[in-house]
Parts: C-alpha cells; structure tokens; sequence
C-alpha cells in the first residue's frame, strides 16, 4: 500500500508542476503581448483549502511566496513549512479585526486593508520592520464583498500612511464575477496613479486570480494571485 500512496503523490506531482509551468508560460506570454518584463511580475500561488503537502510540492518546484485567505488555516500552514527555509506568506482574504493580531505574527504582507478599524488594530504590533499591505479597494457596491469604496480610498491610504507600523506597497482588487474583468483592473490602475502624491512608493497592483490574470497583467498588475489554475479544484470547504 505505500507503495501506491508515494506513485499517487508522485503522479499529483507532476500534474502540479504541469499547471504551474502552464500558468508560468501564460504569464509569460501575457508580459510579451503587453510589453512588459515578467520580473516586474510576483506570481503568487492561493493555497487556501488545500493542505501543507500541496505547498511543500510548489516549495519543490521552486516558490517561495504563496497567498492564504483564511485564519488559521494560513497559520497551521505557515508552521507546518518553518523547515523549509524562508517562504513569504501573503494573506489575502478579509481580516476580524480581533484576529489582525494574531494574523501579522506569521504573515510576510497584507492585501486585505479594508477599513481604518483594521489599520487601528495593526499599529500596535511589535516588528522589527513595517508590514507590507495594500489597500483593498472594493468593485461592486456591494459592502460584504471586502475592500474600501473608491470614494473612500484617500482617506483609508492616509490613515495607513500615518501608521509607523505599516508600509503601503499598493491597492488590490477581486473582479466581480461575471463581468468584463478589464473595467475593474484600469480603475484599480487609475486609483492606483490617483493617490501617487500622497504615496510615491504604493506602486504595485495586486490583481488578476486564475480566470483573468491575462487581463490583470494588461493593465499593469504586479502582484497575480493565481489559486485553482496552479493548485487544481479546491478540495470541499467544509
Ligand atoms: C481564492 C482567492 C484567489 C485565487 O482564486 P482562483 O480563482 O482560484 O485563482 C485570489 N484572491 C483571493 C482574495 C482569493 O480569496
């Protein structure tokens, strides 16, 4: 019987590597179409569902960074890798504020800064360097989705400006499902040139998920955070 477990993980393995260099050459594709030189580009593997195994394979394949949305699944995973030398976690999903805490302990960087009450809650944790975040910026009117309204953006960037223990690398965005993913991503773009004054070093763009990285990366994405494309269907979330 170990001998089938070890062929199924082998075989899961190069399906893994498989999908992750397909993602590669698209992404690579993509910078030629539009100009652009893939180092400008951090590609970020969404790890959420799937368990440390899965991470370990990509580590094999050579990434380093990779994105989590839930606490403390992102957690357990990041212990689970201490062995593996430094990985970088991003966490990407939304933040309790109770949990913003805890979350920053383990975490490389922040894309999920959605609400001044979440920047409250981060000044006060004990680094040795500011944490990198960026600002969510909500696409729909929709509140529950995440991220702060574009009216509201220069307000929330000001608040993480004036806090010591942050440091503002950019805006994010998911695109709504279902429409053109392009709108949202030259509008991030837009926000992103619009508060350039106020934040001369917020340059990148965290932007483009599996189904619409070709068009993230057209309109200057810098940070792709790429899940199902890489990792396979996520396993059930229950
Ligand atoms: C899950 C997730 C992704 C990746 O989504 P895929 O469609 O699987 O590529 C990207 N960003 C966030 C915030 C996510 O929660």
């Amino acid at each position: 019987m170990p001998e089938m477990a070890s062929e199924a993980l082998g075989q899961n393995h190069s399906i893994l590597a498989e999908r992750l260099s397909a993602v590669q050459k698209q992404v690579a594709q993509s910078c030629a179409v539009a100009g652009r030189d893939p180092a400008e580009i951090t590609l970020l593997p969404v790890t959420k569902f799937h368990g440390p195994e899965l991470v370990e394979g990509l580590v094999d394949l050579g990434m380093r960074r990779f994105a989590e949305s839930r606490h403390p699944e992102a957690r357990d995973k990041a212990r689970a890798l201490e062995g593996r030398g430094a990985l970088e976690w991003h966490f990407v999903g939304q933040i309790q504020t109770k949990k913003a805490r805890q979350i920053a302990q383990y975490v490389d960087a922040v894309h999920s800064i959605d609400r001044e009450g979440l920047v409250d809650a981060l000044a006060t944790i004990d680094r040795e360097l500011p944490l990198p975040v960026f600002v969510q910026v909500n696409m729909t009117p929709d509140e529950a989705r995440g991220g702060v309204q574009p009216a509201d953006l220069d307000a929330l960037v000001e608040h993480v400006l004036s806090t010591p223990t942050l440091a503002l690398q950019g805006l994010m965005c998911v695109a709504p499902l279902g429409a053109e993913p392009r709108a949202s991503f030259a509008k991030l773009r837009e926000l992103s040139q619009s508060i350039r004054s106020a934040a001369p070093a917020a340059t990148s763009l965290s932007m483009g998920m599996s189904n619409d990285f070709r068009e993230a990366i057209e309109n200057g994405a810098t940070h792709l955070r790429i899940g199902a494309a890489i990792t396979g269907k996520r396993p059930d979330r229950t």
